[in-house]
């Protein structure tokens, strides 16, 4: 008998603070206990966690330097150290959390039932959480794809010990009426506006935003037959993610929690979503933790485009993300999540376009048994997570990118020159990623070089309307074809 962790290993190291330890207690003696002890040192509680089949998963919160570890399953114990590093303060890319509240909102309160609190202070230390869940999902479903666990940073809070996400307030111009009246594009526009004359969207800076206005109006009591429905009756909402800025509603707000030791048993709240008085983004499950998993996996999904990726056909930047349940919980589920569109992609709108394409060069393709392993390793992550990991090139970009790795300060070493060469003359060229004209990732190509030669690329992809192309220290370019 023995009690294996699976995700982590002993002595590794974390920037971040939330992590989610799972585990398996292999043994004949399931039927004698369903109780796994979970000790943490310097925290005098024992949590008594029930075994799912034989398996577990906790979710932890470390603090600076080492933090050790005693699991206990009838007479056998393991232990576990984790460290936490802590994030300098002048790293060069960070994402900033901001409530917006509204310039005639007294307030901030968000639409809530009245006897849960629903304030200003509950709106910022859910969105901290938040933020810690959207770091421990990011590191580790990189981690379990076979790269390091690395995740996007956040500001942090002058004086805090547990250098917890830091999330301010913004103060709108619009007024709440104004807010309510516009679409979720239009508000994606005017705040995005407003953060960046404030100085808080740059090359180095993104932001990630809730709006207090949201609010859902039922007054006929009609139950919403499609999520098109919920959104008719939602005002001031959005669910956009695109260049700097993730923008959402704080319509399902009211069904996250605040403290860590609440979220696993959050997420399995089946109690249904009140839709007269609330609304249910809950990817058609209508229950409280439907809502939770879909509207914080609406965040990591948006923030993924906020780091250039695009629409998968499936994981995370499709409708996986309505599986974050699945991810943090174990969960025996046998019905897969409903059909329903990914999001409103701001892509077209911001991206850049360059000159005409030509030139010749062999790139060479991906290996079939590779292809073969990938798919026996991206079947036992769906078993564990459902469809909440990142299909297809989306670990590779994430991997790469700027935001989840410490560089430092740099001019981006990628162009495509005059003769219409891909060129990164100092750092390789890791990955071409190919998108089609919906802005949909279709394929992508794996490389290792200083120069690729667009032309290549437009013969053996000739339906591509972009190539995303990044190097090996997260530079990114990307080429789009005339229309
Ligand atoms: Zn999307």
């Amino acid at each position: 008998m023995k009690i294996e962790i699976l995700n982590v290993s002993d002595g590794e190291v974390f920037n971040y603070g939330v992590v989610l330890i799972y585990g398996a207690v292999d043994t004949p003696a399931l039927d004698v206990s369903r109780t796994i002890y979970i000790s943490q040192t310097d925290d005098l509680q024992v949590q008594a966690m029930d075994l799912r089949g034989n398996k577990f998963k906790h979710l932890v919160r470390l603090r600076p330097g080492e933090n050790h570890f005693v699991f206990q399953y009838l007479n056998k114990m393991a232990q576990l150290t984790l460290i936490r590093e802590i994030v300098q303060s002048d790293i060069q890319h960070v994402f900033k959390l901001f409530y917006i509240v509204c310039s005639d909102d007294q307030d901030g309160r968000f639409q809530s039932p009245e006897d849960q609190p629903h304030d200003l202070a509950t709106a910022i230390s859910r969105m901290k959480l938040g933020a810690e869940l959207m770091q421990c999902f990011l590191g580790d479903s990189l981690a379990c794809q076979g790269f390091l666990h690395k995740a996007i940073h956040f500001n942090q809070d002058d004086g805090d010990l547990l250098f917890r996400p830091k999330v301010e307030v913004l103060h709108s111009g619009l007024t709440i009426e104004q807010a309510r009246a516009m679409s979720g594009q239009e508000l994606w526009e005017f705040h995005g506006k407003e953060l960046l004359k404030r100085g808080h969207l740059g090359e180095e800076m993104k932001c990630i935003a809730i709006m207090s206005a949201t609010s859902y109006q039922n007054p006929g009591q009609i139950k919403p037959k499609s999520h098109q429905d919920t959104l008719d009756m939602t005002q001031g909402h959005a669910a956009l993610g695109g260049g700097g800025l993730a923008l959402f509603g704080s319509g399902c707000l009211y069904t996250w929690p605040d403290k860590i030791d609440q979220v696993q048993a959050r997420f399995q709240d089946q109690t249904p979503v009140n839709w007269k008085k609330f609304m249910d983004d809950s990817g058609y499950r209508g229950t409280i933790g439907g809502c939770f998993a879909t509207s914080l996996g609406a965040i990591i999904h948006e923030v993924g485009h906020c780091l250039d990726l695009e629409h998968t056909t499936d994981g995370i930047m499709a409708r996986g993300f309505d599986d974050l349940d699945f991810y943090f919980t174990v969960i025996d589920r046998t019905t897969s999540t409903p059909i329903a569109q990914p999001c409103l992609s701001l892509t077209q709108t911001l991206s850049n376009s360059h000159g005409p394409l030509s030139g010749p060069e062999k790139i060479s393709g991906k290996d079939l048994i590779d292809q073969y392993h990938l798919k026996l390793h991206l079947s036992k992550i769906k078993k564990l997570f459902g469809g909440a990991f990142w299909s297809g090139s989306g670990v590779l970009i994430l991997n790469h990118h700027k935001w989840l790795n410490d560089y430092g300060k740099s001019q981006s070493s990628i162009f495509l020159s005059k003769e219409n060469q891909i060129q990164s003359p100092k750092w390789p060229i890791q990955l071409v990623d190919v998108r089609d004209h919906n802005f949909f990732s279709t394929s992508y190509l794996e490389v290792d070089a200083h120069t690729l030669n667009l032309a290549d690329l437009d013969r053996t992809y000739g339906s591509a309307r972009q190539f995303l192309v990044i190097n090996s220290i997260g530079d990114v370019l990307k080429i789009e074809k005339p229309t």
